[in-house]
């Protein structure tokens, strides 16, 4: 490919060595593996960290190895493959090519990446990660924005007892895989921003991950006060003021950086709410541009913004008291949006005339997008719920939520055993285009390969957990810690693995249920299992963290030893051990508060089971040659009843099916239907819960629309958006004089007439548009249909409106209502009105 490039100089190595580094592409291709061996072998083994294991190289030993040929060749040929594999046409380029899409930018507070830039807690900042390697793979013109936090989430450490004490080392830029953003002169760039009154140096930070670029924004600058200069310092800690000016700062000061370094989005994504002031300060810059107002700005930019959320409880949007607001944003709404500030504080309001509701960040995103979707089909049925209090009177079903069900990047979460059969199997392009026939290349593979295959990493898995629990063990050792003896698994014994944040709506407590019994399954005498969990519960989180206690105490049991180990500090540098290793993946969330749950696919493509409750991804993903499920699809709330009979029917299930299934074996020793269904979760489940495939919906379903509405109301210095406004106008002055005046329903002929006579007072008849209802049946979509106006209104100002239709359901289904109608305009996110026939 790449062997005939020319020797690099010594110098030129170097900085090739640099940008290797730099570029997170490390963190899922392993092409550098072996220069950063040859470089630092101790720190690199470590850490797995280039750029770490680069900064704390010997001068040296390094000035030695660049002097080499051989090796400077190596470091060439290395970028010289990555040159060309950058050159190489992306599904993007290869089907999009000609799209109004040039550039989608993203916001999230947290993106997990890797372990070397611990700037994440868990779920949304692997959704956020996951999705930008994949938007890489795919040639998604993607450009993200976050924060640098100093301290990042908390760090895990435990006392002999287990009681959870919360680290926070420092995160010093310099040695992180990021550089600074500097301007075209080289110095140092800085984002004029404000908090209210004062004045704040914003700083940024670049890392390169693959064809994609994350921006990172810091405010530990020392120019800054103190105060200020903490903004950044700790992902979900502190209160609401300082949540509040890390959401000003990641928005506002984000959306401003991309426009500095010359970016113009045609789209913007909001991986959750906390991003949504970024869609205020992007219709600011739009005023500028085009000297327009405020809302029509609003009105052009949020046809272009995608609002993701992510939470499935209403606890779980941030909202933010109304005078906290003010002591922020009065200066921002008067000086630069050039509105009262009640005018922005109605955004973020489900009752716009209610000064008392404090600001919800959900119902801005709302607001200031054109499109909003969930992460799982359930999910997006429990948003529609949550976000039902904007759209009164319209029927649940209708509320603007989609979804798109999240995925892993793969290349990320696959053991070196699974990567090299996925290879052999399905070619090396497989998860850089449209994933087609891979399936089936699985299906194909025979009992040995998949068994042996997952025996390789299981026991790889029990070497990698011994060596790590060790390793901490001696630091814990070291300040007095210790306690706990290096865990004695066994790589024949079903392996399970639960790993996840230890809220208690996760239940991280149903296997714990009842000890005895779970005891008894893990020593049974012929089908024994072993138990590896980790999980960190935020600082604030005091019942949460009594569960690790639970389980700490649980794991010292004499007769447990061995068979149950609890890992500290749950991160990802483990969850890619855990997934690749271990059988079977537990997951217990109380439906439906697990929007989606991403762990549980990591496992997919390492030929790791599901067991799991009907909630999230798995509600929709699960079939029963697949993997396992607990509970029966509904919800129950917090009823202790029912955590019981889940727990009961949990053992019930490990021990009379997973567990026999398991230890089911062949004259060859293969567990036949064990290894039926990884074949089959395999195939089928691992490329439809994959980034790659949820990347290109986002870019088939929304990027691409979006980018063509959002132009469509740019072009002539927003006029659309200005006709918009009008109708807007218009609706809201004379809609209560809008009256259905009658509905004659007759069925003669085996048909149904349904006549309607519309008063519209001073509305255009194609400002609305008339529609016959019926409930949905069986949790279907609706029955809609358009009700066509019949001529032009009479002489009593009444519009007649007819449409025949088949007798399959009762007249008294149906019901007339009637909605706004504009082109271009989605209803009933941008206008809300509904009147129904009486
Ligand atoms: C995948 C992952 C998560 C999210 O897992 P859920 O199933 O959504 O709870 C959290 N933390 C880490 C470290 C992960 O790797």
């Amino acid at each position: 490919m790449a062997a005939d490039s020319p020797t690099l100089t010594p110098r030129a190595a170097e900085r090739a060595l640099n940008s290797l580094a730099l570029d997170l592409l490390w963190s899922w291709n392993h092409a550098t593996d072996a220069l950063w061996q040859q470089i630092n072998p101790d720190c690199w083994n470590h850490t797995r960290n280039p750029w770490t294991t680069l900064n704390n190289a010997s001068r040296g030993h390094l000035k030695a190895l660049l002097g080499k040929p051989a090796f400077r060749r190596a470091v060439g040929d290395v970028m010289a493959g990555q040159a060309e594999r950058l050159r190489r046409p992306t599904w993007f380029a290869q089907t999009h090519d000609t799209s109004a899409l040039s550039c989608v930018a993203y916001f999230s507070m947290e993106y997990m990446l890797s372990e070397a830039l611990p700037i994440y807690s868990g779920g949304l900042g692997n959704v956020a990660g996951d999705q930008l390697k994949a938007a890489s793979d795919l040639g998604v013109p993607v450009v993200a924005v976050g924060l640098l936090f100093a301290q990042g989430y908390f760090r895990q450490e435990l006392t002999p007892d287990g009681r959870q004490q919360a680290l926070y080392p420092f995160n010093d830029p310099s040695l992180l895989p990021v550089s600074p953003v500097l301007t075209k002169e080289g110095d140092v760039l800085r984002i004029p921003f404000r908090f209210g009154q004062g004045h704040v140096w914003v700083r940024a930070w670049k890392a390169i991950v693959g064809r994609t670029t994350l921006y990172l924004l810091d405010t530990n600058d020392p120019a800054n006060p103190p105060a200020v200069r903490c903004v950044t310092t700790q992902l979900y800690g502190g209160n609401d003021d300082l949540r509040l000016r890390q959401e000003l700062t990641l928005g506002i000061a984000g959306w401003r950086l991309l426009d500095m370094l010359g970016y113009q989005p045609d789209v913007c994504h909001l991986n959750e709410g906390h991003a949504a002031f970024a869609a205020v300060e992007r219709a600011h810059g739009l005023m500028q541009r085009l000297q327009i107002p405020f809302r029509q700005a609003l009105t052009i930019a949020r046809a272009g913004t995608l609002f993701t959320t992510h939470t499935a409880v209403p606890a779980g949007f941030d909202r933010f008291p109304p005078d906290l607001l003010r002591t922020y944003l009065s200066n921002y709404a008067k000086n630069q949006l050039d509105i009262p500030l009640d005018t922005l504080l109605a955004l973020g309001r489900a009752n716009p005339e209610d000064q008392g509701e404090p600001f919800n960040m959900a119902w801005l995103a709302i607001r200031a997008s054109g499109a909003v979707n969930g992460v799982s089909r359930l999910h997006g049925a429990v948003s529609r719920r949550l976000f039902a209090p904007l759209f009164p009177r319209w029927p649940e079903s209708e509320v603007p939520v989609g979804h798109v069900t999240n995925g892993v990047h793969t290349p990320s979460w696959d053991s070196i055993e699974a990567d090299a059969l996925w290879t052999e199997a399905a070619g090396t392009e497989r998860w850089r285009g449209t994933q087609e026939g891979v399936a089936d290349r699985i299906r194909a593979l025979d009992d040995r390969i998949l068994w042996s295959t997952r025996c390789q990493a299981r026991t790889a898995f029990i070497g990698k957990i011994s060596a790590l629990y060790a390793d901490r063990q001696s630091y814990a050792d070291a300040a007095g810690l210790s306690g706990r003896p290096v865990p004695a698994l066994s790589p024949d014994v079903l392996t399970l693995g639960f790993a996840r944040r230890f809220a208690t709506y996760k239940r991280p407590d149903l296997l714990l249920h009842d000890p005895e019994r779970l005891a008894r399954l893990l020593s049974h005498p012929d089908r024994p299992m072993q138990l590896v969990l980790a999980g960190k519960a935020h600082p604030a989180d005091i019942a949460g963290q009594e569960l690790i206690t639970h389980w700490i105490a649980f794991s010292q049991r004499p007769d447990i030893r061995g068979r149950v180990v609890f890992m500290t500090d749950y991160d990802l540098a483990l969850a890619e051990i855990l997934v690749q290793g271990v059988d079977l993946w537990i997951n217990t969330p109380r439906r439906p508060w697990e929007a989606s749950g991403t762990s549980g696919m990591k496992v997919l493509v390492n030929g790791g089971l599901n067991l799991s409750e009907l909630d999230g991804w798995w509600a929709e993903a699960y079939a029963p040659e697949l993997g396992w499920a607990l509970g029966d699809g509904r919800e129950h709330g917090e009823d202790p009843a029912v955590d019981a009979a889940e727990a009961d029917a949990m053992y019930t299930l490990l021990e009379s099916e997973i567990a026999p299934s398991f230890y089911a074996r062949d004259a060859q020793g293969i567990p036949a239907a064990w290894v039926a269904r990884m074949r089959e979760s395999m195939a089928r489940l691992t490329p439809l819960f994959s980034a790659n495939r949820v990347v290109r919906d986002y870019t088939d379903h929304f990027y691409l629309p979006a980018a063509t509405r959002y132009h469509a109301r740019l072009a002539d210095g927003g006029q659309a958006a200005y006709d918009i406004l009008q109708w807007q106008d218009m609706l809201d002055t004379c809609w209560p004089q809008m009256r259905i005046e009658s509905v004659t329903i007759s069925e003669p002929d085996g048909q149904r007439h349904v006549a309607v006579s519309l008063f519209l007072g001073h509305i255009p008849p194609d400002a609305v548009q008339v529609q016959l209802y019926a409930n949905p049946i069986d949790g279907g979509p609706p029955f809609v249909t358009t009700i066509p106006p019949d001529g032009c209104p009479d002489a009593n100002g009444m519009t007649h409106y007819t449409v025949t239709t088949g007798l399959d359901r009762p007249a008294t289904d149906y019901t007339v209502r009637v909605i706004p109608a504009h082109c271009g305009v989605a209803i009933p996110l941008e206008s809300t009105h509904i009147a129904w026939q009486r």
